[in-house]
């Protein structure tokens, strides 16, 4: 079991895919643990896509997801940073599988909607990054674990 990072950038906001991403992830077994729209600032996204720093399309990206608010959440479940990526569709939504929140919704990668943490790694540090007061785990899980896992 495992904790991954989702984020609905801010086209997603807008064009009101924020249901059908939370409803994509509850209807394949996923737990939300934590919710927060924010209007990220520049030294956020800065440190968020810190591995990108250098290379032509990050300053563009920064510009982008500091243009309005995004929907910041923590998903738990079993392997859920690989199955969120699976979800989510590639990086371009050209190439992401129909089916994917990417191939479904979008055209463009600068516009792909969505992001999602790609390791164990990373979903610590994004968790951390974004939700510093840190993640509460409810205890609503037994009810819900025993219908979804054996
Ligand atoms: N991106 C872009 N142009 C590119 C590559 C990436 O605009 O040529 C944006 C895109 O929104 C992507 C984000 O930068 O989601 C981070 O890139 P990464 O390769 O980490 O893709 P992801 O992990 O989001 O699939
Ligand atoms: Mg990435």
């Amino acid at each position: 079991m495992e904790r991954t990072f989702i984020m609905v950038k801010p086209d997603g906001v807008q064009r009101g895919l924020v249901g059908e991403i939370i409803k994509r992830f509850e209807q394949k077994g996923y737990q939300l643990l934590a919710m927060e729209m924010v209007h990220p600032t520049r030294e956020i996204l800065e440190e968020h896509y810190q591995e990108h720093k250098g290379k032509p399309f990050f300053p563009k990206i920064v510009d982008f997801m500091s243009s309005g608010p995004v929907v910041a959440m923590v998903w738990y479940g079993n392997e859920v940073i690989k199955t969120g990526r699976k979800m989510l569709g590639a990086t371009n939504p050209l190439e992401s599988a129909p089916g994917t929140i990417r191939g479904d919704f979008g055209v463009v990668t600068g516009r792909n909607i969505c992001h999602g943490s790609d390791s164990a790694e990373s979903a610590e540090r994004e968790i951390k990054l974004w939700f510093p007061q840190g993640v509460t785990m409810y205890d609503n899980t037994r009810t819900l674990q025993q219908w979804l896992y054996e």
